[in-house]
């Protein structure tokens, strides 16, 4: 039984969540929250990265399930440490540890929301992104060649010292980086320095990257664009990932290379044959068909071989088509009652109950569900408003 849910909470997952799902709502929060993005959010992004850190690991995740964070805090994560929360999202997103490099630029990650449309079909998505770029005029030196000086106003030192008495006899260093030469300590001055970028090295450029979809990929797969990331003088450029974010669709719903949907029939339909169309991501119809003799019972489930999603790299091979039968019943009193009799002749045979004096008659009433769920859960134990009721409710009709 889970105790505690406070990780779950944090990544908006139910204590059931498969792995998948941890690793889903791990992703885009991640996005959201990387400082990157949302500055003021570090220590959200930080809570995300702990919750994930524990709940993706299944030892992890079953000694949180007992005993809650003590546990973990108590030496469950080996020193009872968390990894930090950019080591873990560059192990998520990196591309496989290039990031620790040195003399590289940083990796920018961004999320593309695709419809199942257009992993079925495969697709062309045009981004625009901001990036810096290595200045042109300047080629990165930021300058007159030769003209650089010594800071005035840090000495050279990059750094600017402030001294500040905070009490009697106490004084505070504050240390800052310098704002006039941004921490180099050489700087142009104004008539030597470059007027296309500042003297900054790199200016803003906009970038068209063009993202391939490829039929058959998967919900959470990276795209990498190498040496796509900010340039800088000097840095290897990191990379630019991009990760597909599939979206729900209203009728399917993807298994791996499987399509699931759900199929509502009449009870005529179940007991007598149909014909039924279906429209596929690619706009074909499919006409399915059960022929007359046939019974399609309640929750029955069907398929149809390469109708599924394409199989990455192999895209004429593709999944099952599946199908989850539904049928609907008639309403009561749908029949009036008089002709029953006639339905039931044509209706398989009942068999005969024996009933005897010694037997207790019941009543067989609607069951309640919304009070089952609150009696089951925490709620019955609060002091409520509602007396409590035993258990199930049953409603007479
Ligand atoms: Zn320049
Ligand atoms: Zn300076």
């Amino acid at each position: 039984m889970v105790r505690e849910t406070g990780y779950y909470d944090l990544l908006g997952v139910s204590p059931k969540a498969s792995p998948d799902e941890i690793k889903k709502a791990y992703r885009k929060l991640a996005l959201k929250y990387h400082p990157d993005k949302n500055p003021s959010e570090g220590e959200k992004f930080k809570l995300i990265s702990q919750a994930y850190e524990v709940l993706s690991d299944p030892k992890k995740r079953d000694l949180y399930d007992q005993g809650g964070e003590q546990a973990i805090k108590e030496g469950g994560m080996g020193g009872g440490e968390f990894s930090s929360p950019m080591d873990i999202f560059n192990m998520f997103f990196g591309g496989g540890g290039r990031t620790q490099r040195e003399r590289r630029g940083k990796n920018v990650v961004h999320q593309l929301g695709v419809t199942l449309e257009e992993i079925y079909n495969g697709s062309t998505r045009k981004l625009g992104l901001q990036k810096n770029v290595i200045c042109e005029k300047c080629e990165g030196y930021g300058g007159k060649k030769g003209a650089l000086e010594k800071c005035s106003t840090c000495k050279g030192r990059g750094v600017q010292i402030q001294v500040q008495q905070i009490g009697p006899g106490m004084i505070q260093q504050i240390q800052s980086m310098c704002s006039d030469c941004h921490g180099q300590g050489e700087r142009f001055n104004s008539k030597d320095r470059c007027k296309n970028c500042n003297g900054h090295k790199v200016e803003r450029k906009k970038k068209i990257l063009e993202v391939h979809i490829d039929k058959g990929m998967k919900d959470g797969q990276k795209i990498i664009f190498h040496g796509e990331g900010d340039q800088e003088p000097g840095l290897e450029p990191g990379d630019v990932i991009i990760v597909l974010d599939q979206k729900d669709h209203p009728v399917f719903k993807r298994q791996d290379d499987n399509l699931i949907m759900k199929m509502q029939i009449k009870l005529v339909e179940a007991l007598c044959g149909f014909k039924k169309t279906i429209r596929t991501l690619d706009n074909r119809m499919l006409i399915i068909h059960s022929p007359p003799g046939q019974v399609i019972k309640h929750g029955d489930i069907k398929c149809i071989q390469n109708e599924g999603m394409p199989i990455y790299r192999d895209p004429y091979d593709k999944g099952l088509l599946i199908i989850q039968f539904a049928v609907e019943f008639p309403e009561k009193h749908w029949l009036p009652e008089h002709m029953l009799p006639e339905l039931e002749r044509l209706l398989p045979m009942r068999e005969d109950v024996m009933i005897s004096d010694d037997m207790e008659e019941v009543d067989l009433c609607e069951m309640d569900f919304e009070s089952q769920r609150r009696s089951y859960s925490g709620e019955a134990y609060e002091e409520d408003e509602h007396p409590r009721g035993g258990g199930v409710q049953c409603q007479t009709q």
